[in-house]
């Protein structure tokens, strides 16, 4: 298990755009199994590669259905509106209210490069939009409607 290290707000690489990966090698494998760890360590439900100094587009999600990897991942159809709180493990402590479709379709590849399609509601969808959105170098402290605030519960960072 290798743990990696989580830039935290301020850090340049998390405004940066990300590049597509072009092909699986063995230093992406290891990124993708480090990127699970450092995500269960730090209790979250996703992790994007920027987020541990990797200007890759690379995304991992476990909101308690086991994991899933998505590469070059596209939102590809967004239905309906949520609002809720939601957090980050690069803006630890913190949450806010933000509104996201309350279901979205993405495109990606799988770990083998193949193509998959996922379809989340609700935390699924929240996540897939706020996972992807890392991959533009976009925050979701952006879309806060309110104040960020400290957490006071126990809740998901995505
Ligand atoms: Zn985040």
């Amino acid at each position: 298990m290798a743990l990696r290290k989580i830039r935290t707000e301020g850090d340049p690489v998390l405004s940066k755009i990300s590049r597509p990966v072009a092909e699986m090698t063995p230093k992406l494998h290891t990124l993708v199994e480090d990127m699970l760890d450092t995500m269960y360590e730090a209790m979250g439900v996703g992790l994007a590669a920027p987020q541990v100094g990797v200007l890759k587009r690379i995304v991992t999600i476990d909101i308690g259905d086991g994991p899933i990897v998505l590469i070059n991942p596209e939102i590809v159809e967004t239905s309906g509106e949520q609002t809720g709180e939601e957090g980050c493990l690069s803006v630890p402590g913190m949450s806010g209210r933000v509104t996201r479709p309350n279901y979205v379709k993405v495109k990606a590849l799988d770990e083998d490069m193949n193509e998959v399609i996922y379809e989340g509601t609700e935390l699924l969808a929240r996540a897939f939009c706020h996972e992807i959105d890392h991959l533009d170098g976009k925050m979701y402290t952006e879309l806060v409607e309110g104040e960020l605030h400290k957490v006071v519960y126990e809740e998901d960072e995505v």
